[in-house]
């Protein structure tokens, strides 16, 4: 069938001309393929050699001009997954003279943001590393509005999650497989290439054993207007005062499954009294999932995709999440950096089956279940009497795999015991109380004067003025950290202040240059800049 682009007309002849007069005109941002969005005017796409073509002509411009560096290894990342040697995006060069020779041009009106999804098929994946940073990537260029047109481009089916990129535009997202349908060459009149990085948390282990990401730029206040967007799209609304505190047990029916989840829920409604209740993916509608969650206490599941539903969690919750047997929940953590982002306020408890007569394997199954019979007799018996499954790298460590899928009968009062340690009282949204941190700015007007007594002795007396911003705050606690070093020297002393001056004489020797840094703090851990440093000389 063929796909309708766009109610929107364009003179077809003036199009036309103005490709082969302009050509392609490319503008990036960032400095390596690993952080580089662009964007384009006619950029190209021929669906049979399926390939890129950027149209050369004496208007062109192409920004980075890398050369061949263009292809070490790429020009950008199509996906938000980093550096990634399947998601690497570039194009062909023609003179926009061959356009004689080529096939008609099919315009694309709709401003394209073209990516790559990387699995569509696992929630985590969605969410991690294509909703959250197609969004961002709207937020960040203002023509990328409700009205652009998404291009997966990385050649999978819509997958069980469609529904949730539909959410992002007006406009259908179309696949690298329907193109075809549109035409042999079709240009898109204005696009962008690639997505953003800055919210993804999580690396799964291509070059160094999975972890939290090394600079984590994302906090909960970005993830919840996220999340705030997608409800709406979803209608499902935020109940104010909720009536009644519950917990959810998010189990999954096909795998990993929880063996004793009937003994589990009626222990939880106990111990916390409240209500205990099951969603799947298998059985609960999408919105459904979302309604339940977002008002839930506490969320309860085994280490998997699913969890990423904490995403919707209201700040206080809990999440509890459950590894089996031999799986140090160390080692696989993007549930726990999620959580734990700054200003997502949850609260998160990871417990871990340690009782070999609570876990039940499946070695027959086949490897991608977890089976190991594939591989031979002594390696299949090392991993039976393992009791830790080694870090290793992602995506196919046979006994990651024969671990991750085990079942587990859950033990219930270590279970409560963990629980218990981080959960006090009742689990569940807390009064919202704003805890919006607050930087302090420099310090302002620093002074320094010396006093020198006798050949060996010498003070400094040190003042300076409020950060410009307090004024207009309420802080709990304003302290003030004062380094003196001396000139040339590596090392300084430093003091916690509480007032806006302070003599010093230890240490102090007459003669002697001394540089003096001094910053705001905030209750206790906010801490400012440093003003310009001060010169004194004793
Ligand atoms: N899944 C599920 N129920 C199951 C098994 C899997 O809903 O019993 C979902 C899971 O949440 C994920 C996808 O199916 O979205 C793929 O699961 P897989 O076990 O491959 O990945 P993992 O959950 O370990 O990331």
């Amino acid at each position: 069938q063929s796909q309708e682009l766009s109610q929107v007309q364009i003179d077809y002849h003036a199009a036309l001309q103005a490709l082969v007069e302009d050509g392609t005109r490319m503008v990036c941002t960032g400095r390596m393929h690993t952080d580089r969005i662009c964007r384009f005017e006619s950029l190209c796409y021929s669906t049979e050699a399926e390939e890129f073509v950027y149209f050369h002509s004496n208007s062109s411009v192409m920004l980075p001009n890398l050369g061949s560096r263009r292809f070490q290894p790429a020009l950008l990342d199509l996906s938000s997954v980093e550096d990634h040697n399947t998601q690497y995006f570039n194009f062909v060069e023609l003179p926009a003279a061959a356009l004689k020779f080529m096939p008609k041009p099919v315009f694309v009106p709709d401003v394209a943001l073209i990516a790559n999804r990387f699995n569509p098929d696992n929630l985590m994946h969605v969410f991690h590393d294509d909703l959250l940073p197609i969004y961002y990537t709207m937020q960040q260029f203002s023509d990328l509005d409700l009205e652009a047109r998404l291009f997966f481009m990385e050649g999978w089916s819509e997958g069980v999650h469609f529904d949730l990129y539909k959410l992002l535009s007006n406009k259908q997202p179309l696949l690298r497989e329907q193109l075809k349908t549109l035409g042999r060459l079709l240009c898109f009149t204005k696009s962008y290439v690639g997505l953003s990085k800055i919210t993804t948390w999580y690396q799964y282990g291509f070059v160094q054993p999975q972890g939290p990401k090394a600079n984590i730029l994302v906090s909960g206040n970005e993830i919840r207007h996220f999340t705030k967007f997608m409800m709406q799209k979803l209608n499902v609304s935020l109940e104010e005062s909720s009536s009644e505190e519950y917990i959810v047990v998010f189990s999954r029916t096909i795998n990993r499954l929880i063996l004793n989840e009937a003994e589990l829920i009626l222990a939880l409604a106990q111990e916390f009294q409240m209500k205990t209740i099951t969603v799947s993916l298998e059985e609960h509608s999408f919105s459904d999932i979302v309604r339940l969650i977002s008002n839930a206490s506490m969320l309860v599941s085994m280490h998997g995709a699913q969890l990423v539903m904490s995403l919707f969690l209201p700040r206080g919750a809990t999440v509890v999440e459950l590894f089996p047997y031999a799986i140090n929940p160390e080692h696989y953590t993007p549930y726990k950096t999620l959580a734990t982002l700054p200003g997502m306020d949850l609260q998160y408890v990871a417990w871990q089956n340690t009782d070999r007569e609570d876990t039940v394997t499946y070695p027959d199954r086949p490897w991608d279940q977890g089976g190991i019979a594939h591989l031979d007799k002594a390696e299949q018996e090392r991993i039976i009497k393992s009791t830790e499954v080694p870090r290793h790298l992602c995506c196919r460590n046979p006994e990651w795999l024969f671990r991750a899928y085990q079942d587990t009968k859950v033990n219930i009062p270590s279970l409560i015991h963990v629980i218990r340690q981080t959960v006090k009282s009742k689990p569940g949204p807390k009064k919202q109380k704003w805890s919006g941190s607050l930087y302090p700015g420099k310090v302002r007007d620093a002074k320094c004067q010396a006093s020198v007594q006798g050949t060996s002795e010498a003070k400094l007396a040190v003042s300076w003025q409020i950060p410009w911003n307090l004024k207009y705050l309420k802080v709990r606690e304003v302290k003030y950290e004062v380094w003196i070093q001396e000139q040339g020297e590596n090392t300084y002393m430093p003091y916690i202040l509480s007032h806006q001056n302070h003599t010093f004489s230890e240490n102090i020797k007459p003669f002697t240059i001394y540089l003096v840094w001094i910053r705001c703090i905030f209750n206790k851990n906010l801490l400012g800049p440093f003003a310009d440093v001060l010169l004194c000389s004793t």
